[in-house]
């Protein structure tokens, strides 16, 4: 099993009630593969600037990520800004550079080609579609997230990639401007039309929701004292549930639940601190202990 993702490895500037961080690494591919780290082992693709040092490299070193995808090219790299209000889910965009990412075309090592387990992050659907062609045989799970951006802006190359693709992961908002649909049940059969056979619903400090053919598998999120930075939230559900299935010897209904578990499990840990401190320092023993803290919270007799 080996677990591959593309997406961005940027530099992040956050504001939020607790505070202001002006530069700290970030991008939806760090903190995919930071969480999914620990679970399974996983090859990165993606790029950085001149401005990515040893120092930020070393978010990478002593995990299971092979960052032998991770291109350097001349100039910057991707920058993002943003602004969370007391209400996490309430976030504003000041800045999206894309520096290197603007000309970015994802080359595959000959070694990632045969996943079986594949994240296309938050990106032009052209270069998530591009990384499926590099690929020598199926794997068996494709996951894609992506944005309002990209469903308004590249609607016909959107529609060409989730035709390959197995699970959707996106918020409410994104699900609705999908489908042209409000209700949620209706959303998810319009995307099913599309090509995912599961849906994943992010919804923040509300949980997520998971829709397929077997119904709705619903998970609170963890009610947290402090919320510092909301930031890689998504990205971390991400890979805590593709790392978790990755590491999964099936794909049961069992499975995909638990994945739906610790992907809740490592999204409550990524946003206790700045950026990816709290994942940074995290251990496989809290990380049992809070999947198990879930499966009291949410149990119940009848
Ligand atoms: P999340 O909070 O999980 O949705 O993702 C936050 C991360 O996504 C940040 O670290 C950003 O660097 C990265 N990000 C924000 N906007 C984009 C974009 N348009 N394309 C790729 N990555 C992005």
């Amino acid at each position: 099993m080996s677990l591959l993702v593309v997406g961005s490895v940027a530099f992040d500037a956050v504001e939020t009630p607790h505070g202001k961080v002006d530069r700290m690494i970030g991008g939806a591919a760090t903190y995919f593969s930071v969480a999914a780290s620990f679970f399974t082992h996983v090859n990165l693709v993606g790029v950085v600037g001149e401005d990515f040092t040893a120092s930020e490299e070393a978010i990478f070193k002593g995990r299971r990520i092979d960052i032998a995808g991770l291109e350097r090219a001349q100039g910057k790299s991707f920058f993002w800004a943003g602004r969370y209000g007391i209400d996490p889910n309430d976030r504003v965009t000041l800045a999206t550079e894309l520096n290197v990412f603007a000309t970015f075309r994802p080359k595959l090592p000959d070694k990632f080609r045969k996943p079986s387990h594949v994240f296309l992050a938050n990106i032009d659907p052209t270069l998530q579609h591009s990384v499926l062609e590099q690929l020598s045989s199926r794997p068996k799970v494709v996951a894609l997230d992506t944005m309002n951006y990209w469903i308004e802006g590249t609607p016909a190359e959107l529609r060409k990639i989730l035709k390959r693709t197995d699970v959707l992961m996106v918020n409410d908002a994104e699900a609705r401007m999908l489908s042209n649909e409000h209700n949620l049940l209706r959303a998810a059969r319009h995307i099913f039309s599309l090509g995912p056979r599961t849906l994943i619903i992010k919804r923040g400090e509300h949980g997520a929701l998971m829709v397929d053919s077997k119904g709705v598998f619903s998970v609170p999120a963890l009610l947290l004292e402090e919320v510092h930075d909301p930031t890689g939230a998504g990205d971390s559900f991400g890979g805590g549930f593709m790392g978790y299935l990755a590491s999964a010897s099936s794909l049961t209904d069992a499975v995909l639940r638990r994945a739906m578990v610790y992907g809740s499990v490592m999204g409550s840990f990524a946003v206790e601190r700045f950026g990816l401190e709290r994942l940074r320092h995290l251990t496989r023993r809290e990380i049992n202990a809070r999947a198990r803290h879930f499966a009291k919270m949410t149990q119940f007799k009848l």
